[in-house]
């Protein structure tokens, strides 16, 4: 019999069920449009930034044809100066068209009415039940306001910050000036934008309070169109070498009309989830639009002396920007598994550098000698990699839990290990199992898991 189709409803459950994300506030009633990580969410989020600023910031592939580049990383405050926000286009520019239903008092975007349930009646969309009573589209700015210190007035308005790429442009001289880089260069930032979109939805797909990876890539004008299909293509490579490996990923280059007005060449690495397929990252090349703006707005100079070329320019700008969360989502959907034989009915094949929990160490009984076994066998992997230890419950139970939590190993000590001192060792993925020695657990792990 064929798996049935991998469902929201599924996955929902299972990471409440799990703890890989809880609604934000919920035993108030939740609130809208932010959520909460749990332990094992936790762990696989810090994992997915941890493998993106090693594999993009600290351990970088070569470029194209081999060419060197480098790649520095800044932290940036979420509140900056209004400043930054009127020369990036966002106080004027950074809204969505807003329509209010008067029947039912839903506020939904005029540009996704014909793909969002109607509140009154699900089974159709905004607008085509005939009771609903649409207000003209108006524009709504997606900054969400706050105020600097005790005055509250037009002159203490800041903003938190709804993307963290012009953090690093407004740093663009600072960091050429104290780093010793040199272009083509790559600034890196992992870190929360908050959006106070209309209609958060698709679970954390939408959210108001968010994290983003981005990188701006500096270059010279006339080799950003190579940068751009290196950077295009090795952001493509990177989620399919972290698991994303079904068809269910796309990369997908943006048509002329469908640019931005200041951009090049644009693309999307889309995930095709059971809410179907979503930009889980853009890759752009930016021309030089953002850098001149600021240069316009604070009369600083930031173009750049290449020492190399003994010339003076704005650089082009190739930026990935990605949704921390988002990944999140889609490596979630992909590791669900459905499993007619096993216990949990489900695990999650996360690949080894993502999975929250590495291996498992398990005395059959907690008698017998068998802890006495385990734990030093546990304290030893520990060292080196997130691991529990458990000994309640029926061994399958046990397993079961692994599964969900998508545990590549679990190592449990048995009557037989006292015996000739093996372990048996169970394998996530197909449920098989095998015996090693006991003095072979940490080895063992290390070549399987390569990490
Ligand atoms: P969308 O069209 O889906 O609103 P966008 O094109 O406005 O996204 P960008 O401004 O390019 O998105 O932001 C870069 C990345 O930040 C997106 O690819 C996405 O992964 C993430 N992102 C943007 N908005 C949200 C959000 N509301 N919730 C979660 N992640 C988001």
């Amino acid at each position: 019999m064929a798996a049935p189709a991998t469902t929201m409803d599924k996955i929902v459950a299972l990471c409440k069920r799990r703890g890989f994300i809880f609604q934000s506030s919920e035993i108030y009633g939740g609130i809208g449009g932010f959520w909460d990580y749990g332990p094992l969410g936790t762990e696989l989020k810090r994992n997915i930034k941890e493998a993106w600023w090693n594999d993009m910031v600290r351990n970088h592939p070569p470029g194209p044809d081999g060419r060197e580049f480098q790649m520095v990383g800044v932290d940036c405050s979420i509140i900056m100066n209004p400043k930054v926000w009127e020369a990036s286009g966002h106080v004027g520019g950074f809204s969505d068209p807003m329509v209010d239903c008067k029947c039912c008092k839903g506020r939904f975007r005029a540009d996704q009415i014909d793909e969002t349930p109607c509140p009154k009646k699900p089974s159709k969309m905004v607008g085509q039940h005939a009771d609903c009573d649409l207000t003209e589209p108006r524009e709504f700015n997606l900054m969400f306001q706050t105020h600097i210190g005790a005055l509250q007035d037009a002159t203490s308005i800041a903003y938190l910050r709804p993307e963290t790429a012009q953090g690093i442009f407004a740093n663009f001289k600072n960091v050429v000036d104290s780093s010793r880089v040199k272009l083509p260069l790559g600034i890196a930032q992992i870190g929360k934008s908050f959006r106070n979109e209309i209609n958060p939805r698709n679970y954390t797909f939408r959210s108001r309070e968010f994290e983003q990876y981005e990188i701006e890539f500096f270059c010279h004008p006339e080799e950003a169109a190579i940068w751009y299909e290196f950077w295009r293509d090795l952001r493509h490579s990177w989620y399919t070498g972290l698991g994303l490996t079904s068809d269910l990923l796309r990369l997908r280059n943006h048509e002329g009309d469908e640019l931005a007005h200041y951009a090049k060449a644009c693309a999307d690495v889309e995930y095709d989830f059971p809410f179907g397929l979503s930009e889980l990252e853009g890759i752009a090349n930016r021309t030089d639009f953002d850098l001149k703006a600021h240069i316009e707005h604070s009369g600083k100079d930031l173009s750049y002396f290449d020492a190399e070329r003994k010339e003076r320019y704005v650089p082009y700008v190739i930026e990935p920007s990605g949704g921390v969360d988002r990944s999140v989502l889609a490596f979630i959907t992909e590791a669900y598994t459905y499993d007619e034989s096993r216990a949990s009915k489900e695990f999650m094949n996360f690949h080894p550098r993502l999975a929250p929990i590495k291996a498992a160490v398990f005395p059959l009984v907690a008698k017998d000698g068998m802890p006495e076994i385990a734990q030093p066998i546990y304290e030893e992997i520990r060292r080196q990699y997130p691991c529990q230890y458990d000994a309640k419950q029926a061994i399958g139970k046990r397993y079961a839990r692994m599964d969900e939590a998508g545990t590549p190993f679990c190592f449990t000590i048995d009557g037989q290990t006292k015996e000739d001192g093996t372990v048996t060792v169970r394998n996530r993925d197909d449920a098989s199992q095998d015996r090693i020695d006991k003095s072979r657990c940490l080895e063992y792990l290390r070549d399987q898991l390569h990490i």
